[in-house]
């Protein structure tokens, strides 16, 4: 069965017809608006062109230049995907720029840090220290107010020398000297290792970040110097952490006790309705009915 043109529902002759976008029309139609077999541009314009865009041009007594319009279409989307590109970069130097000029002020400020995870008190911010392409991985700056922090959480990875290494094998801060107590109980729920491969900081953020604050990642016995500088690392930013959380966790339940808004409108429209009555608008009764209403009594 021979198919019918979409725009003037006569046949579709076979070899007479362009294959548009979206469908097949007829010889006439096609003519109609510029486009010609008899150039190659006009197959090129067909492949872009829709029903939709020749019924326009024909209720618009519009003929295009297939050639020029193939040279514009072109044109224009080779502009827009520069424009795209340069939207990128600019989003990606802005990305840099903040970072650049956030890190200048974190060490003007003297930020201290847990390994490049960086604490400016007076700014009362947390920053990331990444590597150029690091920071474009990510859609922003890497740096959080400490209002943000929720909460942390310690990780202790033991090792074990002789099975990592062979025996014998002397690792950062001096030799295994058995078993040691002295491990830091909150890392390591009491558990106590000769050595340990990696002491860290999971840092929790509001908007479901977190960030990895790596005090040590070498093999260390615990019975070393190395290990015990860590272990009051630890503790004294566990501190600073605990406090500003305790801050974080008091300024919340401040604000849910302060009178909220619906409490001042509650007023307000008793106000209203007050006046309302004065004004002889309302009888008592409605009032009355009213007040109780808004009052939810
Ligand atoms: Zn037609």
């Amino acid at each position: 069965m021979a198919k019918m043109c979409p725009i003037c529902g006569n046949k579709i002759k076979f070899l007479k017809n362009f294959e548009l976008k979206d469908g097949t029309i007829c010889q006439d139609c096609g003519q109609s608006i510029g486009l010609d077999d008899s150039f190659v541009s006009s197959v090129e314009v067909t492949s872009i062109l829709t029903i939709q865009n020749v019924i326009d041009y024909k209720d618009g007594n519009t003929k295009i230049d297939p050639k020029q319009y193939w040279t514009d279409y072109k044109s224009n989307k080779k502009q827009k995907k520069s424009a795209k590109k340069a939207a990128e970069n600019a989003r990606m130097e802005k990305i840099e720029n903040d970072y650049v000029e956030l890190m200048d002020e974190f060490k003007a400020d003297k930020a201290w840090h847990v390994g490049k995870v960086y604490f400016d008190d007076k700014k009362q911010q947390v920053l990331v220290k990444k590597s150029i392409p690091e920071r474009m991985a990510y859609e922003r700056t890497l740096n959080f107010p400490y209002s943000d922090l929720e909460n942390y959480d310690g990780i202790e990875d033991p090792t074990t020398i002789e099975k990592k290494h062979g025996v014998g094998r002397s690792i950062v801060g001096g030799l295994v000297a058995g078993p040691t107590g002295a491990v830091l109980g909150a890392f390591s729920g009491g558990k106590s290792y000769s050595a340990v491969s990696k002491v860290a900081m999971i840092l929790y953020f509001k908007g479901n970040y977190h960030i990895e604050a790596t005090f040590l990642s070498t093999d260390t016995s615990t019975s070393s110097s190395t290990y015990a500088a860590v272990q009051r690392s630890v503790m004294q930013v566990g501190h600073d952490l605990d406090k500003i959380i305790a801050d974080n966790n008091a300024s919340t339940t401040m604000q849910a006790a302060t009178p909220s808004d619906t409490s001042n409108s509650t007023a307000d429209d008793l106000r209203e309705l007050k006046q309302l009555l004065d004004d002889g608008i309302l009888t008592e009764d409605e009032f009355t009915a009213k007040k109780k209403q808004i009052l939810g009594i």
